[in-house]
């Protein structure tokens, strides 16, 4: 029995305010509008190691692990996406990474989410407790009571990964602000298109790229976004001298790739409704969580702190078999680990430790036609529902 099925339809996605339309058409355009007759639309792509320097070198490109013609295309275009500078990585994780080096010190206290995405919990054990840094874990569902009274850095993701629950990030960043520390979030989830969190106080804002912002499934890459000159400086400096640096190529195929978020968000935000709607109203199914659902514990705080729902829906069958072969039974879900690509995928994730039931699928919804996308999911689960059950595995 559906959770879902008793409450009213879901929400129709938010679409993005005019002035994100706006904002984003400027975007697409700000290159075109500097480009002389004759030059690519496109920033060139700049193989370098070492430049020609005068004796006494000066200007911005002298040393390639400090520069790169298309780091600072593809930098001025994520800052433009929010307003902010940007300071881009070969991995989301190396952008994580370069936060809690340069703003943790020895005694320094750092709270993350209990349930957050599990790469950022191990580094910050594996390389920031040893070095005195009190890493302090507290559930997401609990965020809103925890003192931050201590604290030097709060580094939260809302929605969670993978649970889906959500962060008010205003409160969060007065309350992080009046105990002096900084408030970080992760908005891989989100994107700068879907959730600004900049503009609601948080101090720096980290992503995996590899997810929504890239889109397509072919390339590893991050970004930190700041409008505090201070902080980013020493995001700056700790990439410069730790040498985490971005490939050129890869570097421009993140610029590539973001000349179709918004129209890639437009349709994975669509179809992630729509099937969350149908999830929701399936008796195979026995719980949906989608922050766009008005049976989302926070969908208020949805409705008012995104501009968009999200592309992840988290649903529950009734046991891993069920799970397992919902996903196999779907030609349009693939099992792939990560999500926010232009082709669905749905993975259990007990199959990576994560303390949920065995059952929980996050599904990633693509890009494809909405109508296709949600018979083919819909068709999978009458499956389910019909086929005789096997017997129960632990
Ligand atoms: N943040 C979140 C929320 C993630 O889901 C991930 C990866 O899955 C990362 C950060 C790390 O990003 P990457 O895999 O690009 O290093």
């Amino acid at each position: 029995m559906s959770n879902d099925g008793s409450k009213p339809a879901g929400a129709k996605p938010p679409r993005a305010p005019e002035s994100a339309q706006a904002r984003f058409a400027e975007f697409l355009h700000r290159h075109s509008k500097q480009t002389a007759p004759g030059t690519a639309f496109s920033p060139p792509i700049v193989p370098a190691a070492i430049y020609c320097l005068a004796s006494d070198p000066s200007g911005p490109y002298q040393y390639a692990r400090w520069s790169n013609p298309g780091w600072t295309a593809l930098e001025e275009s994520l800052g433009a996406l929010e307003e902010a500078n940007a300071i881009i990585f070969p991995s989301g994780a190396a952008a994580v990474a370069s936060v809690f080096a340069s703003c943790l010190r020895s005694g320094d206290r750092l709270l993350l989410q209990a349930d957050g995405y599990m790469g950022t919990r191990t580094a910050a054990e594996k390389y920031c407790a040893p070095n005195g840094v009190h890493v302090i874990t507290c559930p997401t569902a609990q965020i809103a009571r925890h003192s931050f009274a201590g604290y030097r850095v709060i580094l939260l993701e809302t929605p969670s990964n993978p649970l889906l629950e959500l962060i008010d990030i205003r409160d969060c960043a007065r309350r992080a602000h009046a105990a002096g520390a900084h408030l970080v979030i992760d908005n891989t989830l989100m994107t700068p298109l879907a959730q600004r969190p900049l503009d609601l106080g948080a101090d720096a804002v980290v992503y995996s790229d590899t997810k929504l912002l890239n889109g397509h499934s072919d390339l590893v890459f991050g970004h930190v976004t700041s409008r505090d000159a201070q902080l980013l400086a020493g995001v700056l400096d700790w990439r410069r001298i730790c040498g985490a640096i971005p490939g050129p190529f890869e570097t421009w195929m993140l610029q590539r790739g973001l000349d179709t978020l918004e129209l890639r968000i437009e349709r994975m935000q669509t179809n992630a409704q729509a099937l969350a709607q149908a999830l929701a109203q399936h008796p195979a199914s026995v719980h949906v969580t989608y922050p766009g659902l008005p049976s989302h514990p926070a969908h208020d705080l949805a409705c008012a702190q995104m501009s968009g729902f999200g592309t992840l829906i988290g649903l529950t069958l009734a046991s891993r078999d069920a799970a397992e072969r919902f996903i196999e039974g779907c030609p349009y879900l693939r099992p792939t680990t990560s999500f926010g690509g232009v082709h669905s995928s749905a993975e259990r994730r007990t199959r990576w430790g994560d303390c949920v039931a065995e059952g929980f699928i996050r599904l990633s919804a693509g890009c494809e036609p909405t109508r296709a996308l949600c018979a083919a999911v819909v068709r999978s689960l009458d499956a389910l529902a019909s086929a005789p059950q096997p017997p129960a595995r632990t």
